[in-house]
């Protein structure tokens, strides 16, 4: 198995163009259809990679990668450094907690020192929007966008397109594209980058989605986006074939935005009951962390044959490999890629 091989459906990405022409992910809004198809097909390999006991493939030998983390992360961090070193770079995790951000650095100057030490691929998460476009406008190598405040998630809906694929494959569907499913995302749409991602990504293969929030918790212009808009959320989920909860993100909040967590579950947490008005065989996302017993009930984030959120981490790992491996190919002069950088 090698990173160079032909993706396995080659016949979908345009002929005599490259796969993904893109140096840095920020934000599924700068991809099209087929460059999402290409990252979701690369992963598939390190999906399988990833379930044998030596999970090893040192295609980015010799590289350095580096997390840079001013927001606070578990999944997505530890994600990241596994995917890198399943590859063989050598990983650095930045914590602003301990770097020189505390001291008043500004972010152009930090870019300007992780560029200075010759980074191959930075990982930013950041709170502000923009702000990993901001570093990668400063620096040499790859960036990828581990989410910009309110801004995108990119590979967090990657993940998610790609878990659902799995799931709808094992069930003996197509699972290439979501063409014709009802996707119903729920929660704090007003400051989920994983709405938004996951918004334009389910779009983009084919899908219906539904949001559904407060309507505190809901944009403003949303439906300038082409969703369908909710604040019932039973009539959200009536026939639906996928249910994604997000958390109420209380971190971005100024102000009260709901009146409590136990009304908002009443209203709009995901129940045994509830689930009975989606489609029959309906599944059950959640990019995490989950607040059990607020946007979801236990029984239902724990159902076998329903839940896949734990799908979701598995394939997040995979994710991170295919975009760390074809963003780095330039640089390391894979053929058909272009001359190193
Ligand atoms: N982990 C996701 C994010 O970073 C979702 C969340 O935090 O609720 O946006």
């Amino acid at each position: 198995m090698t990173s160079t091989q032909n993706p396995p459906h080659a016949a979908r990405y345009p002929a005599g163009a490259l796969a993904f022409p893109h140096r840095d992910l920020i934000g599924i809004g700068q991809l099209e259809r087929h460059e999402i198809l290409f990252l979701l097909d690369e992963a598939e390999q390190w999906v399988t990679l990833n379930r044998q006991a030596t999970k090893r493939e040192n295609v980015l030998s010799g590289l350095t990668v580096i997390n840079a983390f001013f927001e606070n992360s578990t999944r997505t961090l530890l994600s990241f450094e596994i995917a890198g070193k399943r590859l063989g770079a050598d990983v650095v995790n930045m914590h602003a907690a301990q770097s020189s951000v505390k001291k008043g650095e500004t972010l152009i100057d930090t870019a300007i020192t992780l560029n200075a030490m010759r980074a191959d691929a930075i990982v930013i998460r950041h709170g502000s929007s923009g702000a990993t476009q901001l570093i990668a406008d400063k620096v040499d190598c790859p960036v990828l966008n581990a989410g910009d405040g309110q801004h995108e998630h990119p590979t967090q809906a990657l993940l998610d397109a790609l878990a659902l694929r799995h799931a709808l494959r094992a069930r003996g569907e197509a699972g290439d594209d979501f063409t014709g499913m009802v996707i119903v995302i729920c929660g704090d749409i007003l400051h989920s980058r994983v709405a938004r991602s996951n918004l334009l990504c389910l779009q983009a293969l084919g899908a219906r989605v539904r949001l559904c929030a407060p309507p505190a918790l809901m944009p403003a212009g949303i439906e300038a986006m082409s969703a369908e808009v909710y604040h019932d959320f039973d009539a959200a989920l009536d026939g639906a074939d996928v249910a994604m909860m997000l958390r109420l993100q209380t971190e971005r909040m100024s102000g009260q935005f709901i009146p409590s967590a136990r009304e908002y579950h009443h209203l709009y947490g995901l129940t045994k009951t509830r689930l009975e008005r989606a489609a029959p065989d309906a599944l059950v996302m959640h990019p995490g962390p989950m607040n059990r017993g607020v946007e979801i009930d236990s029984d239902v984030a724990d159902m076998i044959d329903r839940s896949i959120i734990t799908r979701q981490v598995e394939m997040g790992v995979a994710i991170r490999m295919a975009a760390l491996d074809v963003l780095t190919r330039r640089a390391r002069g894979v053929e058909g890629w272009g001359d190193a950088a």
